[in-house]
């Protein structure tokens, strides 16, 4: 594999960077860096019309669906630059996820009616898959659909569902037949979350945010044209969602903007009257943490050029995600290291729209260190916990 980026790859970043340049404003960037979680919603969808309108939305998409017609080296590219200059992270529930299954699965009407809106990101998504007792092992979901006529009726409770409070669409596993092997009497359909007898909570969260939900579904009628693809095959859609995350869950970009503001505090933060990158001890710890940001990225870019691997990409996806999310937690852990109890101030919602903090005890990088540290103790569970990751890549690749 060659992993020196070619000429055009170079001019391709060039692009990305006059466009990030030309169109990012300063004020945006600054909330999107100042560490604010859940990440600021307007912005992320304004974000999302720009993009849209530039036809850079949906990096991986097929041309045909409203792509940019890219590699995955050039959207590599794109997501890096984008990162570092601080634009806001797209919602991923309905670009990633549910928009590869309907362009894949879904019927000229279905593909009609949601691609376009997911692109504008006029529409946003949530995933309702985990439910309480159904988490690692999904496919003892309860959550049942039962035909009516044209309609399916659908009962049960979804948890976990990341962002569901504003979300205008939600995809959600089902069960459709209880007899048989459990994996084969799922299937997935799609439904407004404000239809009638939906109803979302909101779970408190540790670090102060409410970004997931519980999700009630009480006798939801819901079209029998929104199912997706054909009736008990929900599992093998499910596992082609999944496969899509090949590499996202390495979190590596936001892995290389953490590793920047960690500098920039440690650059600014005084201990014993010097800079603490100057303390050995602390450079030691960044620079190891560099190191393996800089590995994983390898992996990544490995994964993403196909270099031939033994393993299948499931094998390979989850050791990005358990080394990604390890990560993400090292490196949230030596933000707050380097900032001390100053790590503990909040962003406020209401900051989000005010001037520049002008009190030197309080600058840019001071909010969020903290809450990002508590939200991401979550990580190694989200998209598949880290026991059940080593489990696949056991199973997958060593044959165990
Ligand atoms: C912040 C957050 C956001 C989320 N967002 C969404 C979302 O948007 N949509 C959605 O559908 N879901 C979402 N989830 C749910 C997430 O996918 C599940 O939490 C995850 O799959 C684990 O399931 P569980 O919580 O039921 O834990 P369990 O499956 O009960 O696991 C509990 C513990 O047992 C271990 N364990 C379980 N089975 C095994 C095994 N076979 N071998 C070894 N160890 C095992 C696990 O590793 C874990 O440590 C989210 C979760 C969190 C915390």
């Amino acid at each position: 594999m060659n992993l020196k980026y070619g000429k055009e790859d170079e001019a391709f970043r060039e692009e990305v960077r006059a466009f990030l340049r030309d169109k990012l404003p300063h004020d945006v960037a600054r909330r999107t860096k100042t560490g604010m979680h859940p990440p600021n919603e307007d912005d992320r969808r304004w974000w999302n019309r720009v993009l849209f309108e530039k036809g850079w939305s949906a990096p991986l998409w097929p041309k045909e669906y409203g792509g940019p017609g890219w590699t995955h080296l050039q959207a590599h590219i794109f997501e890096y630059e984008c990162r570092m200059a601080g634009a806001p992270e797209l919602r991923w529930q309905g670009l990633r996820l549910i928009g590869p299954v309907l362009y894949t699965f879904g019927t000229p009407e279905q593909k009609a009616r949601y691609l376009p809106a997911i692109l504008k990101g006029d529409e946003m998504w949530a995933q309702g898959f985990s439910e309480p007792g159904a988490g690692s092992d999904l496919a003892s979901l309860k959550t049942s659909a039962v035909l009516d006529g044209d309609h399916y009726v659908i009962n049960g409770q979804k948890l976990w569902t990341t962002e569901g409070h504003y979300s205008e669409q939600g995809f959600f596993l089902v069960r459709t037949d209880n007899t048989g092997k459990s994996q084969r009497g799922i299937s997935m359909i799609v439904f407004p979350m404000d239809t009638p007898g939906v109803t979302v909570r909101q779970i408190p969260m540790i670090n102060g945010e409410g970004s997931t939900c519980e999700v009630f579904l009480d006798n939801v009628r819901v079209p029998r044209e929104n199912l997706i693809g054909a009736v008990n095959a929900g599992w093998d859609q499910a596992k082609f969602l999944l496969s899509n995350e090949r590499t996202s869950s390495a979190e590596i970009y936001k892995a290389f903007s953490d590793l920047a503001r960690i500098r920039h505090i440690a650059e600014h933060e005084l201990k014993n009257g010097r800079p603490i990158i100057q303390d050995p001890v602390f450079a030691r710890k960044l620079a190891e943490l560099e190191i393996d940001v800089n590995a994983l990225e390898w992996s990544v870019l490995r994964v993403l050029c196909e270099a031939p691997s033994n393993y299948p990409i499931a094998a390979n996806a989850s050791v990005l995600k358990v080394r990604g999310s390890e990560l993400q937690q090292r490196l949230t852990e030596l933000a707050v290291e380097a900032l001390g109890q100053r790590s503990l101030r909040m962003y406020r919602r209401d900051e989000a729209y005010a001037p520049p903090a002008v009190n030197p005890l309080w600058p840019d990088y001071t909010p969020g260190v903290a809450t990002d540290l508590l939200y991401l103790r979550a990580c190694t569970i989200f998209g598949g916990a880290k026991e059940v990751q080593k489990n696949i890549i056991a199973k997958l690749a060593f044959g165990l």
